[in-house]
């Protein structure tokens, strides 16, 4: 029985970049099984050590999750198709019901929200929950950007924004909050000032803060609706937990290259990010947006569909995004579909939750503190890049080896051998092993596995190059392009 599965983008590259494959198999357990017997590298991105499904991949009969069917036991039919949706790395004062909050709209807002005023599902209604709410952007990136235009554009009252980052030159091919004017300046300065050439009728609240355990819940507390624009694991949980356990819906968007992510999370009445991915995948195993990169058009299209989502549920119109996943595949300029169920067994939003309060994100990530900190390096196991040059300039012998990918090889390099981390399995005979290694990539995180597989299979001197080619370029050679 021939089905299809279609393959993420973040695992193309193991399937020969086919973003769908034809198998055959009568059950899901077999038709993965031809798949990873089709494409060997699949298998350790599917299924851990102990040959179960990885918790952070979920599989979907059509537009059912297994784990809600006869999990991997589940019978295909003729032309079902399967789809792998790995988690990618890329939220109301306004109470539910009729209630019209006691504010008032100024002449210039009339004339201003206007063509909201005639459609009957907004009317002057609907114009003044949109003042009187709250809405929290966590992040003034990417997503953030059509986020903040739009929503102060429609009227929201009140944007909170949680950043603390500066704006860079790579930011500004998608963060349009941001302008060329503003690099160097605070995201949450530029953000400010974007949103109120739009509109000063908004009140923007800025948190400089990184959230955390600490200060999420008193951040949180003050808003109807938090919107996740965040680009790693640790904050997403942190904020899906937080959204828990105050009980407010957490409008939750992803992207990478061309594929984005978008549904609400309200487990007041539906399910959380946990119910889900109950667990984040290994660092460094899904790129982030900085290593795997992103087409700027795609937080512009996520991004407004979450803004689109957060407006519905101020207004109370429509039908929320709860309890289903959008997928967008810009390549194919295609929307999918699947329903998302909530798990009893959840361990914050299930029946009987374990995680009453927040807890350790980093670690629960499996992010140690170090990890954060390329300036430091680990004796023996690291190098910095100053003290690379030092010791090249010495004339030591050393075998450098860049683990990325051709393509960003070409764009700068520092003559190092090539072989990309996917390859490192099957090209390792190329090194040898009594020399010293070095090993980098662009920031440090490909890497630093590069260098754990190496010592994993026998190889006894490697170092990891803290920071990359990037610090490479910032700190040891400024004439080398950064990207
Ligand atoms: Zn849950």
């Amino acid at each position: 029985m021939a089905v299809k599965i279609l393959i993420p983008t973040p695992l193309r590259v193991y399937t020969g970049h086919n973003a769908t494959v034809e198998v055959e198999g009568a059950t899901v357990e077999e038709a993965l099984r031809n798949l990873t017997k089709r494409f060997g590298e699949m298998q350790r991105h599917l299924y851990g050590e102990n040959g179960s499904l990885r918790s952070y991949v979920n599989v979907y009969v059509n537009d059912e999750d297994i784990r809600y069917l006869d999990r991997e036991k589940t019978p295909l039919e003729e032309s079902d198709t399967l789809s792998i949706i790995p988690s990618i790395a890329g939220g109301v004062g306004v109470e539910a019901g009729n209630a019209e909050p006691d504010v008032r709209l100024q002449n210039e807002e009339v004339l201003r929200y206007s063509r909201h005023l005639i459609i009957p599902e907004i009317g002057m209604k609907g114009q003044k929950r949109l003042k009187a709410s709250r809405v929290l952007l966590v992040g003034a990136g990417g997503l953030g950007s059509p986020l903040g235009f739009y929503l102060a554009a429609a009227g929201v009252g009140t944007i909170g924004i949680v950043d603390f980052d500066v704006v860079e030159l790579t930011n500004l091919q998608r963060q349009i909050l941001h302008t060329t004017n503003d690099i160097g300046t605070r995201k949450l300065e530029s953000a400010r000032r974007a949103i109120h050439d739009l509109n000063p009728h908004v009140t923007v609240v800025g948190h400089e803060v990184r959230l955390s355990s600490e200060n999420a819940l008193e951040i949180l507390a003050d808003y109807d609706i938090v919107v996740d624009g965040t680009d790693n694991f640790a904050t997403r949980y942190l904020v899906n937990d937080a959204c828990v356990i105050l009980g407010k819906p957490n409008v939750y968007g992803s992207i990478f290259r061309f594929d984005g992510q978008v549904t609400v999370f309200d487990a007041t009445r539906g399910p959380c990010y946990r119910c889900l991915y109950p667990a984040p995948p290994p660092p460094g195993l899904v790129p982030s947006c900085a290593e795997g990169g992103v087409l700027g058009v795609l937080p512009g299209i996520i991004g407004t569909l979450q803004a689109l989502e957060t407006v519905k549920l101020i207004v109370g119109q429509g039908d929320p995004l709860i309890g289903r996943l959008v997928l967008f595949d810009g390549l194919q300029l295609k929307f999918r579909e699947l329903k998302l169920k909530k798990d009893p067994a959840c361990p914050v939003c299930g029946e009987h939750p374990v995680i009453r309060e927040l807890i350790d994100y980093e670690e629960f990530c499996g992010i140690s503190p170090a990890e954060g900190n390329h300036d430091g390096a680990h004796e023996g196991m690291d190098i910095t890049v100053e003290k690379l040059k030092e010791r090249l300039d010495r004339g030591e012998d050393i075998l450098l080896v860049d683990v990325r990918e051709p393509h960003e090889y070409e764009i700068v390099n520092l003559g190092a051998k090539l072989i990309p981390l996917r390859k490192l399995p099957e090209r390792v005979q190329e090194l040898d092993p009594s020399r010293e290694i070095v090993v980098h990539c662009k920031v440090g995180e490909r890497s630093e596995r590069a260098a754990e597989f190496l010592r994993g299979v026998g190889y006894r001197n490697v170092k990891n190059l803290v920071g990359g080619i990037r610090a490479w370029a910032e700190r040891v050679d400024p004439s080398l392009p950064r990207y």
